[in-house]
């Protein structure tokens, strides 16, 4: 398959569609941010890496880093982690409050923030230095030292953070949180604060479609574990819009209000996709037009 003439053509397509949408308002940090900006990247399982438009420029990861969080906390706490958060659709916003009163301060899925601060609160236990350990793993994962948090985008979510701190606050009340409030925010906006490349968030997911082995080699999940994710991240990783990415582009993935969308196909892909302007669900628009003819065009989907 020429993977590149593909990505061009769904590129120049997806472009000519009308461009609707806004950048993230609500970390101010991001709202500076060019809303045209847009890229590409492919990386196939034999390691063949195809790109376009804005792809290798570093972008807010912001949600796509709970998929890497939950794979490393799985990677140590095993079914355990089950305990704390579920595996079920939350059909709600990504910051919504009110399932967890009836639900007893346990999270829907470790990919609404309820569940991803749960889940930074088992890294802040188990980590002995949790934000660079946890840097660490995603260079590691991606295979490249070139990765770091932007400062100013988690002070401006700290200092903008009201919603996430009374999440965190209302799973403390039910005992969901094991470590200070206010460790685990932190933790928590410096991991969405990561700023990576299309390219190499696409390297970083590549274990997701490799049975748990990284681009060197490495086996950072086992198999039936990446499987569970992958299945976790097609049936929650868009919002309340899960259903909608399935029913159009029919591969698991992890979306961020930075406008990135981190998409597999097991055994054959990751695609990564960036454009800041987002539905009003929280999804870029764009990058999901563009998937949604990537996977159209190429018959390359789950389904
Ligand atoms: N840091 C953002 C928040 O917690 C992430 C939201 C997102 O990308 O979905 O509000």
């Amino acid at each position: 398959m020429n993977y590149q003439k593909i990505l061009q053509d769904v590129y120049l397509e997806a472009k000519s569609f009308p461009q609707i949408g806004n950048v993230a308002q609500t970390i101010p940090q991001l709202s500076t941010i060019d809303p045209d900006k847009f890229g590409i990247h492919l990386t196939t399982i034999k390691g063949q890496d195809y790109g376009i438009g804005d792809s290798n420029e570093k972008f807010s990861i912001q949600s796509v880093s709970k998929a890497l969080t939950v794979a490393l906390a799985f990677s140590f706490m095993g079914e355990k982690i089950w305990e704390r958060v579920g595996v079920e659709p939350s059909g709600t916003a990504f910051n919504s409050l009110v399932q967890l009163e009836f639900e007893k301060g346990i999270p829907r899925n470790p990919f609404i923030n309820a569940g991803a601060l749960v889940i930074a609160d088992m890294l802040v236990s188990h980590l002995k230095h949790p934000k660079e350990d946890f840097l660490a793993f995603i260079r590691a994962i991606s295979g490249t030292q070139e990765i770091d948090f932007n400062l100013k985008v988690a002070q401006s979510e700290k200092d903008t953070g009201f919603r996430n701190a009374t999440l965190a606050n209302f799973l403390k009340s039910f005992g969901n949180i094991e470590n200070d409030v206010a460790t685990v925010l932190d933790f928590y906006f410096h991991q969405c604060s990561i700023e990576m490349t299309c390219k190499e968030l696409a390297h970083s997911f590549y274990f997701f479609a490799n049975e748990g082995k990284t681009m060197d080699g490495n086996q950072v999940l086992s198999k039936s574990n990446v499987k569970r994710l992958n299945a976790l991240m097609q049936t929650c990783g868009f919002y309340d819009e899960s259903g909608e990415f399935t029913y159009k582009v029919g591969l698991p993935g992890k979306s961020g209000i930075g406008g990135g969308i981190a998409a597999l196909f097991p055994k054959h892909f990751t695609i990564v996709t960036w454009s800041p302007r987002l539905n009003e669900k929280g999804n870029s628009e764009l990058g999901m037009n563009a998937l949604e003819l990537f996977t159209t065009k190429t018959g390359m989907s789950v389904f």
